[in-house]
């Protein structure tokens, strides 16, 4: 790095470069996890209120750093959809989650989260297919989380590549409903199969009447257009009551379970000692 000008320049030169450095250095990384196997898929336990047992589980990805310990999704999703190691990164998840589901009882589900970055591959619906066919997982077993933001970007081509995940036979369910901006008016751009509200709001039920009754609207709003419900970050007894009564078919959360190692996940399924 060179000198020019002054000398808050060459400092604010001095810092871009360091940040860049850093940045490459974390990309590589992730490229080095994804080829040596430093990735993980943890099962989150969905529970079926009207059947009273677990039904399946979300799949979430782990990065187990070798200095660095365990590294949130939420600091390198976004690092791999900068960065364009999201479609690999993604690949992955849903190849390792249908591999695992597809050796699980018959009756059991996994979902697996889509990147609205994965949309901007013309052949998403492709991938979802190839991996279907290669895991020998029923399509009807998986299911595809997006958030609307999918529905946001250029959403004609992307409305489009829904229709053909669709079509293959997996549902789609609208991740962190009510956290956007306009919601409602995605609701009807794609038939989705299913809605999960964020656990913003199921946080706040017991404690703020707004909450409560923007919970029971969106649960009546979704089941009038014939969707699914999932009360996603249900953590007590009394969220879990409440959540029951105002009619959400599938409860997540700590409650049921914390996202887990696939081993304790099978441990658990098999050994329903659900609440
Ligand atoms: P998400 O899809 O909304 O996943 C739910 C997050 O809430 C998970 O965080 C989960 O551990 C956490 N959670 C579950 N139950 C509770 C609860 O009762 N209380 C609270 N406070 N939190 C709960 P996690 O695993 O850190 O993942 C964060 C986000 O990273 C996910 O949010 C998802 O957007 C993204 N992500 C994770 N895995 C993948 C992946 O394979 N692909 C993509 N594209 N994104 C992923
Ligand atoms: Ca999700
Ligand atoms: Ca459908
Ligand atoms: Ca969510």
């Amino acid at each position: 790095v060179k000198a020019t000008g002054s000398g808050t320049y060459f400092f604010h030169e001095k810092e871009m470069n360091a940040q860049m450095h850093a940045r490459h250095r974390a990309e590589t990384d992730l490229r080095l996890a994804i080829e040596n196997e430093q990735l993980e898929v943890h099962y989150q336990p969905v529970f079926c209120l009207e059947r009273g047992h677990i039904i399946g589980a979300e799949a979430l990805v782990r990065w187990n750093h070798p200095t660095r310990g365990m590294v949130s999704p939420a600091e390198f999703i976004p690092l791999a959809e900068q960065s364009g190691l999201i479609d690999d990164l993604g690949g992955w998840v849903l190849r390792r989650a249908c591999n695992h589901a597809k050796s699980w009882r018959e009756d059991l589900r996994v979902a697996v989260n889509l990147s609205p970055a994965q949309f901007e591959n013309p052949a998403l619906a492709l991938t979802v297919a190839s991996i279907l066919e290669q895991t020998g997982l029923e399509p009807s077993r998986l299911e595809l989380e997006v958030t609307e933001s999918v529905l946001l970007r250029d959403n004609a081509v992307n409305i489009a590549v829904l229709d053909e995940l669709s079509d293959l036979g997996v549902s789609i369910a609208l991740d962190d409903f009510g956290t956007g901006y306009s919601s409602l008016s995605y609701l009807h751009r794609f038939s989705f199969d299913r809605i999960k509200i964020d656990h913003s709001f199921v946080r706040d039920i017991t404690r703020n009447g707004g909450s409560l009754k923007i919970v029971r609207a969106i649960i009546m709003l979704a089941h009038s257009l014939g969707l699914h419900v999932t009360a996603e970050g249900v953590e007590t007894d009394e969220q879990f009551a409440i959540m029951r009564g105002e009619g959400a078919q599938h409860i997540q959360g700590f409650y049921i379970g914390a996202p887990m190692p696939v081993s304790d996940f099978l441990a658990r399924v098999q050994n329903p000692d659900t609440p």
